[in-house]
């Protein structure tokens, strides 16, 4: 039977949610906030640049092609992907590089070229990732609703010594200093501390190996259009510039949201693809919900927050070392991640990701000019940081550090630049405390013990996005989408459209 269903926000959670759900002869519509979609995935235009605004890595190109076949279409008729290698340029602190490459082979050369005694430690820290992978990635695109389930795989994490942190973990098997930086760093892509993060996580980089690193041709933004064509034919409405303020609740239904102009809209079903504390704290009152207490979804841990550079250059910097994704190491790695993901202020250091996408594709920017933009870690707003006070300053020094040692007379040559910061995240993508990537990802925040794709507190309220199930990064709510999705309406998909 046909469904009235509502998804708050068009991140690619709610796309792929929307566009499954549509597919199956659902009536979606998508409110967004914002004057386009995208989420994170954001891209500005300015000055005859294209900055996509914030994902840029993207792996399983597969999960991608299952949304677009679910509605009987081929991905490559509305986006194309192009395979990168390296995957990563990474430099240490005095601007030495290590190429991370997809093949075994090359990054054994790499290794060589480091630490030849860490080889053979490589290879068994790979048997180990490869079987992490084995164990978790089918549930992935599955819901955990149940405790049991989360009993079922307990074995295998004690097995694999997988609820260590990652760095702890690749410390075993890797001697070099820098190396263990290299092979650790994957929880950065989805809000986690190294120090931290469960090595379950490494299935990330089994991702990237299985699947590759590419770019999407024209920017991410040409992925969010492909999207925005395929539910044009799939007839879901889309409501940009509409803040949802209020999800309306009865007891354990939820039955319409309201919007900021007061509208109130009708559903049998409502997704969340916007912040999961925000959703609970902001748009559903407290005497509602049992289990989400405002001081229990407070006391939760959130990832850091960013502070994100975007620049277009009057010159090009071919002749720089740099590559298409640049990871670049401050000295103090630790005690920096302490800092951003548990201290109070900003930190002196800085370890930094910078995208030069222009390498590979021209098209987004005018001629003759290079696009760049630099991510910076930085403490969520728990830290109490005065941004409005001192973004100006700390935009001047990360773009004073990349002048000094990648890109030379780099202020001179900014033609166009924007910058997004904590406060964005909080008040643009309404997320809790401006964190970038929602909840981390600790053992006790993944799997079962995160917020669930279906509502604990309401039977037809359903979450997609970085803080529910699976958890953050693209191929990551892509998932989330399917997994709400098919609790919704278990039928097979037929591809019908
Ligand atoms: C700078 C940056 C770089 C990243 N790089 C990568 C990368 O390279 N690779 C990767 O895989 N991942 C990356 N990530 C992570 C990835 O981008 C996110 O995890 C993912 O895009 C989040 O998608 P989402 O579905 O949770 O929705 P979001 O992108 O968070 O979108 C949520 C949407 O909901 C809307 N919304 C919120 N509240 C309301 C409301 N009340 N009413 C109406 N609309 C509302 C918002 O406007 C927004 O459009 C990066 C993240 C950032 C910030």
């Amino acid at each position: 039977m046909q469904k009235k269903i509502i998804v708050i926000g068009g991140g690619f959670g709610g796309l792929s949610a929307a566009v499954r759900l549509a597919a199956k002869g659902h009536d979606v519509t998508i409110f967004d906030k914002r004057d386009k979609l995208g989420g994170r995935a954001y891209q500005y235009e300015l000055d005859g640049f294209k900055f996509d605004g914030g994902p840029t890595v993207i792996t399983a190109p597969y999960i991608f092609d299952d949304i677009f076949e679910a509605a009987g279409k081929s991905r490559h008729d509305y986006f194309e992907l192009k395979p990168l290698d390296p995957f990563y340029r990474i430099f240490n602190s005095d601007g030495e590089y290590f190429d991370y490459m997809r093949n075994e082979e090359d990054i054994l050369k790499q290794i060589d070229r480091w630490s030849p005694a860490d080889k053979k430690g490589y290879l068994k820290f790979t048997e180990n990732t490869v079987d992490i992978f084995s164990l978790f990635h089918p549930y992935t695109d599955k819901p955990f609703l149940t405790f049991k389930k989360m009993l079922n795989i307990m074995p295998g994490v004690i097995r694999l010594g997988a609820y260590k942190g990652t760095y702890r973990h690749v410390r075993k098997y890797i001697k070099h200093k820098f190396l263990r930086k290299v092979f650790s760093f994957h929880p950065l892509l989805i809000g986690g501390n190294p120090f931290d993060t469960p090595s379950i996580y490494l299935l990330i980089m089994q991702f990237e190996k299985e699947w590759g690193v590419h770019y999407a041709v024209g920017g991410v933004g040409s992925i969010i259009e492909g999207f925005r064509k395929l539910m044009d034919d799939l007839g879901v409405k889309v409501r940009l510039n509409s803040e949802v303020e209020r999800i309306v609740v009865d007891h354990q239904k939820v039955s319409a949201v309201q919007l900021k102009d007061g509208s109130i809209h009708e559903a049998d079903i409502v997704i969340s693809n916007g912040d999961v504390a925000f959703t609970y704290r902001n748009l559903i009152p407290e005497s509602s919900r049992r289990k989400y207490s405002n001081r229990s979804i407070d006391r939760k841990s959130y990832s850091s927050s960013l502070f994100v550079i975007y620049f277009g250059t009057k010159k090009r910097y071919l002749d720089s070392k740099l590559s298409h994704h640049n990871i670049i190491f401050g000295k103090e790695y630790k005690k920096l991640m302490r800092e951003i993901f548990k201290g109070s202020k900003l930190p002196d250091d800085l370890s930094l990701y910078l995208h030069m996408p222009t390498i590979s594709d021209e098209s987004i920017a005018p001629d003759g000019c290079e696009l760049f933009y630099v991510l910076s870690l930085v403490p969520n707003l728990k830290a109490n940081i005065n941004w409005e006070e001192i973004a100006e300053e700390y935009k001047d020094k990360v773009l004073s550090y990349l002048e000094e040692h990648y890109l030379p007379d780099l202020k001179e040559n900014i033609v166009t630049e924007h910058y997004i910061d904590p406060p964005h995240f909080q008040n643009t993508l309404n997320s809790h405390y401006g964190a970038a990537f929602s909840f981390t990802p600790s053992l006790l925040q993944s799997a079962f013990f995160r917020p669930h794709n279906r509502s604990e507190e309401f039977d037809n309220l359903y979450f997609v996005g970085a803080g529910t199930h699976p958890g953050a990064g693209v191929p990551a709510v892509l998932s989330s989408g399917k997994i709400a999705a098919e609790l919704i309406d278990p039928t097979p998909q037929n591809g019908a459209g």
